[in-house]
C-alpha cells in the first residue's frame, strides 16, 4: 500500500503541452482510435478521459481526510438528479479552461464543438432534480464529505420533439456513447430483496423470506466543487439480475423465459418516471424507490462500520436527506437493517433512524404526496408494512398523550379511511427529526395546509430552507459574457461566495457599466437568435425583448395565462398596427408528463398561436412566439444569460420554491410574477420597484377555495378575456379542426383551478408596464443590474450551509477561507 502510493504518477495539466498529451494519450489507448481518423465523440471522450484524470488525486484525497478526521458525512437520497453536462463546468472549477482552449485548437479541433458533443444526462424531470445537481457542487465546495444517492436510468427523462405542434416522446439514451466520467464498482453489489412473507419464530423474531433477491450495483461520477480541491462522489444504483440467465430453462431451448429474471431486475433502472397509471406501473414505480434507497443505506452503512464499532453513534457520524418522499421507505428500511440485521431493539432502532434522517418535501398538491395502497405495499415489502405499523402505533399513542383534540385518522402514517394505504409524507415526517419547506411561504403553507396536525404535534420539527442555485454553472459557466465583465469590475469572489455579487450595484448608476451590461445581454441575445433559427427555423430580432417562460409544462405554473396574453396582444397589434408597441418575443420550453393530456394540449395550443402570430405580414417584429423543443439543462444554460423578461406566474400557494426564478434574475432579466414560492423573498431582496409582481397571493387563493369562485361572472365581465377564449374555443388558430381547444375553454370557463381568468386582468395591465419600461432603456438596464447585484442570497451555497447548521449539524468554512483556498 505505502509503496504503492509512493510511487509518483504524473498527470498533472500544467499546460496546453501537457494537454495535448494527454488527449493523444486517452484517445489512442483508451478510446482506441488513431487520432488521425477520430470523430467528434472521440475527441470529446477522450478529453473527458483527461479531465476526469485531474480530479482523481483530490478525490481519493477527500475520501482519506474524511476517514482520517471521522468527519460527518451526508448522503443526499434522491430519485433525480438532473446534472446536465459536466465537462465545461469540471474544465472551469478546474481552471483549466484557457490550457484545453489552447490544445484543442492546436490539435484542430473546435473547443465549443466538442462540449457540446456530450450527452446532456437528463436523469431527472425539473426543479427537484436540478437542485440536486446544484446541492452536490455546493457540498463539494464547501468541503462536506458527501455521497448522492440515485438511480443509474438506463433511459432518462423522454426527449421531446415537437411533429406538428404536438409533442412527441423518444427514449433518451445518454448511456449509448458511454458515460466517460464515471467509474464502475463491480465489486460494491447489494442484494435487493423483494415480495414474500414474513415469519414469526417461536422466540418471536420476526424473520424476512422475500420471493426474489436483486442485486444493485454501483458507478460512481466524481463531483468538483469551485476550485476542484474537494471531489465528492455521485454513486448510481443500476439493476442486475442475481443470476443473468436460467441455464436449465436455456438448455430446454427456453431462451426467453430464461432471461426473464434479468429483464425483470433491469428494468428498475431502465426508465425515470414510468407511466403509474397502471397497477403494473406503481408496482416498478415501488419497487425503484426501495431498490435505490436500500442500497444506499446498505452502502452507508457499511462504511460508517468500517472505521467505527458502535452503531448507536450513527447519528453524530452520519445525516441522511431524503429529497421528497421518493426516498421516504428510508425510514423503514433503516429500521429494518438496524433491527434484522444488526440486532437493534425496535425502540433504539426507531430513535437512532429518526435523528439521522430529515425530509425536504418539494409539493403541498395532495395528488403529488405519495401514497401506496396496502395491498401493493404489503406484496411488495411485507416486512417493511410491519414495521411502519409499528412505528404509527408508537406516533399515535405519542399523539393521543400530546393532544386529546386531535382526529388520529388525519395523523395515522397508514391510512384506514376508505382511501386506505402508506402516507409516505407522513412516514418521511415521523421518521424524520427536520422537515424542510423550501422557501419562507412554503414552510408556512406546510404548516397551515397538510402538515398542520404532525406540526401540532411536532412543534419545532417544520423548518424553511429556501432553494438556491450553483453561481458556477449558472453565471460564470453559462454566461461568459456578464462573468467576463464582472470579474473585470468588482474581481471573483462571487464565484464561490454569492453575496459578494452585492459590490456590483453602485454600478447600476453609471452609464458607462450600464452600456457594457447591455451589451454583454445583446451578445447571449445574438447567439440565441442563431439558434432559435437553426432549431426551429424562426427569424427573431436581439433588439426585441426575450420573454421567456422556462419550466415543466404544468397548469399551476400557467403557461396558459402567458398564451392566452399573447393571443390578446396579437389581437390589439392587428387592430392597430401603427401604434408604438413594444417588439417582443415570447420564448416557451418545457415537457409535459407523457400521461397528461392537457399540458399536452397547451403545448399544441403554443405552437398554433404561434403559427399564426409569426406568419401574420401586419405583425413582423412586434410579437413572435417560439417553442424550443427538448428543454432541458444544457439549453436552459444558452437561453437564460439571453433572457429579459423571467415569467414566474403560478398560481400563489402552488410553487413551493422555483429555481428558474433565480438564475433568470442573476442573469439580469425582471421578473413579472406572482407572491409565490421563492418570488416572495426575491422581491424583498430585489425591492418592490425592479420586480413586476401581480394578482392574487396565496391567501386570496385558500379564501376563494374556501368562499367558491365563481370564473364564468370573471369572462362575462372582461371583453378581452371574452374575445381571446372565443377565438381559442371556436377554432381561429385550428381551422383544421375548429374544436381542438374546446377543452381547454370548458375547463376555465366551469372549474378554473389554477385562477387563470382570476388573474387574467391584472397580468395584462402588468404586461404593459414591462412593455412602457422596456422602452426606457437605461432604467432598465438599471434595474436589471439591482437584479444580478441583489439575488446573491440565493446560492446554493447558502442554503447548504443553512443545512448543514440547522438539520445536518455539519461544519462549514467561511466564504473568506473558499475565497482564500488552501487544502
Ligand atoms: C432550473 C431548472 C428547472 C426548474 O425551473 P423552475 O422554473 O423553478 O420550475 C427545471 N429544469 C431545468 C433544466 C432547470 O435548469
Amino acid at each position: 500500500m505505502n509503496a504503492a502510493t509512493a510511487v509518483t504518477l504524473s498527470r498533472r495539466i500544467e499546460d496546453a503541452e501537457d494537454v495535448k498529451r494527454l488527449i493523444i494519450e486517452k484517445l489512442k489507448y483508451a478510446v482506441g482510435k488513431d487520432p488521425e481518423h477520430s470523430v467528434r465523440q472521440d475527441w470529446s471522450a477522450a478529453l473527458i478521459l483527461a479531465v476526469r484524470d485531474q480530479l482523481v488525486d483530490h478525490w481519493m484525497a477527500s475520501t482519506r481526510r474524511a476517514y482520517e478526521q471521522d468527519q460527518k458525512r451526508v448522503y443526499y437520497l434522491s430519485m433525480e438528479f438532473l446534472i446536465g453536462r459536466l465537462l465545461k463546468d469540471t474544465i472551469i472549477n478546474l481552471g483549466l479552461e484557457a490550457p484545453v482552449r489552447e490544445a484543442l485548437t492546436e490539435l484542430g479541433a473546435d473547443y465549443d464543438e466538442i462540449l457540446r458533443s456530450e450527452p446532456d444526462a437528463a436523469l431527472g424531470n425539473g426543479g427537484l432534480g436540478r437542485l440536486a445537481a446544484c446541492f452536490l457542487d455546493s457540498m463539494s465546495t464547501l468541503g462536506i464529505p458527501a455521497h448522492g444517492y440515485g438511480i443509474r436510468y438506463e433511459n432518462g427523462l423522454f426527449r421531446q420533439s415537437i411533429h406538428d405542434g404536438w409533442q412527441a416522446e423518444e427514449p433518451e439514451d445518454w448511456l449509448v456513447t458511454g458515460h466517460n466520467w464515471e467509474f464502475e464498482r463491480p465489486e460494491v453489489i447489494y442484494n435487493i430483496p423483494f415480495g414474500g412473507e414474513v415469519i414469526t419464530t417461536p422466540e418471536g423474531k420476526a424473520v424476512w423470506h422475500p420471493a426474489e433477491v436483486m442485486l444493485a450495483a454501483a458507478y460512481d461520477t466524481p463531483i468538483a466543487g469551485w476550485r476542484g480541491r474537494h471531489v465528492n462522489t455521485l454513486r448510481l444504483w443500476a439493476g442486475k439480475p442475481a443470476k443473468r440467465v436460467d441455464l436449465d430453462r436455456f438448455n430446454r431451448g427456453e431462451y426467453l423465459s430464461a432471461m426473464e429474471a434479468a429483464v425483470r431486475a433491469e428494468t428498475v433502472s431502465r426508465i425515470l418516471y414510468p407511466d403509474d397509471t397502471t397497477e403494473e406501473g406503481k408496482n416498478l414505480r415501488l419497487r425503484q424507490e426501495f431498490f435505490f434507497t436500500s442500497a444506499s443505506l446498505q452502502d452507508l452503512l457499511r462504511r460508517y462500520l468500517s472505521s467505527h464499532d458502535d452503531i448507536s453513534k450513527l447519528p453524530e457520524k452520519v445525516a441522511i436527506q431524503l429529497n421528497d418522499t421518493h426516498p421516504a421507505i428510508a425510514v423503514a428500511e433503516l429500521m429494518r437493517l438496524l433491527v434484522d440485521t444488526h440486532g437493534l431493539s425496535m425502540e433504539v432502532a426507531f430513535q437512532l433512524t429518526r435523528e439521522t434522517l430529515s425530509y425536504t418535501n418539494h409539493t403541498l398538491m395532495p395528488e403529488a404526496l405519495e401514497r401506496w395502497s396496502l395491498q401493493l405495499f404489503g406484496s411488495v415489502l411485507p416486512r417493511h408494512l410491519d414495521i411502519i405499523r409499528w412505528i404509527d402505533e408508537q406516533h399515535l399513542r405519542t399523539a393521543a398523550a400530546a393532544k386529546r383534540t386531535l382526529d388520529l385518522e388525519r395523523v395515522r402514517i397508514v391510512d384506514h379511511t376508505n382511501g386506505q394505504g402508506v402516507r409516505m409524507g407522513h412516514l418521511a415526517f415521523v421518521g424524520s427529526h427536520r422537515v424542510n419547506g423550501v422557501s419562507a411561504l412554503h414552510a408556512d403553507l406546510m404548516k397551515q395546509t397538510v402538515f398542520q396536525d404532525l406540526d401540532s404535534l411536532y412543534p419545532s420539527r417544520i423548518l424553511g430552507v429556501t432553494n438556491g442555485v450553483t453561481p458556477r454553472r449558472w453565471l460564470h459557466s453559462c454566461n461568459k459574457p456578464l462573468s467576463d465583465l464582472l470579474i473585470e469590475t468588482i474581481g471573483e469572489d462571487w464565484i464561490g461566495d454569492l453575496e459578494a455579487i452585492e459590490a456590483v450595484a453602485p454600478y447600476a448608476e453609471d452609464a458607462a457599466f450600464r452600456e457594457r451590461f447591455r451589451a454583454a445581454k445583446h451578445e447571449n441575445k445574438c447567439r440565441l437568435v442563431a439558434e432559435i433559427q437553426s432549431r426551429v427555423g424562426i427569424h427573431v430580432s436581439p433588439d426585441a425583448m426575450f420573454d421567456v417562460q422556462i419550466k415543466r409544462m404544468h397548469e399551476y405554473k400557467r403557461q396558459l395565462l402567458n398564451i392566452m396574453e399573447a393571443v390578446a396582444q396579437y389581437f390589439a397589434i392587428r387592430n392597430d398596427p401603427a401604434a408604438d408597441w413594444t417588439p417582443r418575443v415570447k420564448i416557451f420550453g418545457g415537457k409535459a408528463a407523457p400521461g397528461y393530456e392537457m399540458a399536452k394540449l397547451i403545448i399544441k395550443l403554443i405552437n398554433d398561436v404561434a403559427r399564426a402570430v409569426n406568419s401574420d405580414p401586419v405583425i413582423g417584429d412586434r410579437l413572435k412566439i417560439v417553442f424550443l423543443p427538448n428543454y432541458n439543462v444544457s439549453t436552459a444554460e444558452r437561453i437564460i444569460p439571453a433572457a429579459d423578461l423571467s415569467e414566474q406566474i403560478s398560481t400563489a400557494g402552488m410553487e413551493a420554491s422555483g429555481t428558474g426564478n433565480m438564475k433568470l434574475a442573476l442573469n439580469g432579466a425582471l421578473t413579472i410574477g406572482t407572491l409565490d414560492g421563492a418570488n416572495v423573498e426575491i422581491c424583498d431582496r430585489v425591492g418592490r420597484e425592479n420586480i413586476h409582481i401581480f394578482g392574487l397571493t396565496a391567501e386570496d387563493v385558500a379564501n376563494y377555495r374556501i368562499s367558491g369562485y365563481d370564473s364564468r361572472a370573471v369572462i362575462d365581465g372582461n371583453e378581452t378575456l371574452k374575445t381571446v377564449l372565443d377565438a381559442i374555443g371556436s377554432g381561429v388558430f385550428s381551422p383544421e379542426d375548429p374544436n381542438r381547444f374546446r377543452a381547454i375553454v370548458d375547463r376555465l370557463s366551469y372549474d378554473d383551478y389554477f385562477f387563470v381568468t382570476a388573474d387574467f386582468a391584472a397580468y395584462l395591465d402588468e404586461q404593459r408596464k414591462v412593455d412602457r419600461a422596456f422602452m426606457d432603456k437605461e432604467d432598465w438596464t438599471r434595474r436589471t443590474i439591482l437584479n444580478t447585484a441583489r439575488v446573491g442570497w440565493f446560492s446554493a451555497d447558502r442554503a447548504i450551509r443553512d443545512y448543514a447548521r440547522e438539520i445536518w449539524n455539519v461544519e462549514t468554512p467561511s466564504a473568506k477561507e473558499i475565497n482564500q483556498g488552501g487544502e
